[in-house]
């Protein structure tokens, strides 16, 4: 199994160290012809504007949408996670997207006082114990489309909880993590503690898709 990272810039060399001690190749992947052969692809935290902006001057936007549509997975963290939404609510205009999850996600959305954070959150998928997850300028999922899958909410003082939608509903902003078929994503930076079962979640959805196209 080889496992592109989008290496444009951020966080990228932490999931490479973490997916090393795992036992899987990695490729750093800059250019469209990086993302040949690969069984994954993550993109990292960083910053999404400029990620965005180089991965069009590289010519990277197309082949990492024909990437995501191919059904070999892609998991964004955090700015990753940006990259991968089809809204983004309060961004820079015309901030480049790949658009391939019915996600919409707000940037810094927990605003300069709580830039940063840490929170243990349960999930499921990944069983017991909790998740300790680290939050850097992260954004949040506020809106997901039918096909996806929620996986991790955030349920603490520091979550920006559930507010008055319009027509008196409530809107949830709590959710930090979600699965769209082949598609990940996290708001949180899983690369960045010991424990790896995000990476080995991943993996798993790895698997399953190497194994249908062979
Ligand atoms: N705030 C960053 C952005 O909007 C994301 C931060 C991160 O990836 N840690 O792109």
């Amino acid at each position: 199994m080889r496992i592109g990272i989008l290496a444009l810039q951020g966080a990228f060399i932490e999931h490479e160290k973490i997916l090393t001690r795992i036992g899987v190749e990695t490729v750093e992947v800059r250019l469209p012809q990086h993302l040949e052969g690969l069984d994954g692809l993550i993109i990292p935290g960083g910053e999404s504007t400029t990620i965005g902006k180089v991965a069009q001057r590289w010519g990277l936007l197309e082949p990492l949408q024909a990437f995501a549509t191919s059904g070999r997975p892609v998991w964004g963290t955090c700015a990753g996670m940006i990259l991968l939404a089809n809204e983004v609510v309060d961004g820079v205009p015309g901030q480049p997207l790949l658009g391939a999850m019915d996600i919409a996600v707000r940037r810094n959305a927990f605003g300069r006082q709580v830039d940063s954070f840490e929170a243990d959150l349960e999930i499921p998928a990944l069983g017991e114990p909790p998740f300790h997850a680290v939050f850097i300028r992260a954004p949040l999922i506020e809106r997901v489309g039918q096909e996806v899958e929620i996986l991790a909410r955030l349920e603490t003082e520091l979550s920006p909880v559930t507010v008055a939608g319009e027509n008196g509903t409530q809107e949830d902003r709590t959710v930090v993590a979600v699965r769209q078929g082949n598609l990940l994503a996290t708001a949180f930076h899983p690369e960045l503690t010991e424990d790896n079962r995000f990476h080995r979640y991943f993996m798993g959805m790895a698997t399953g898709a190497h194994q249908r196209s062979h």
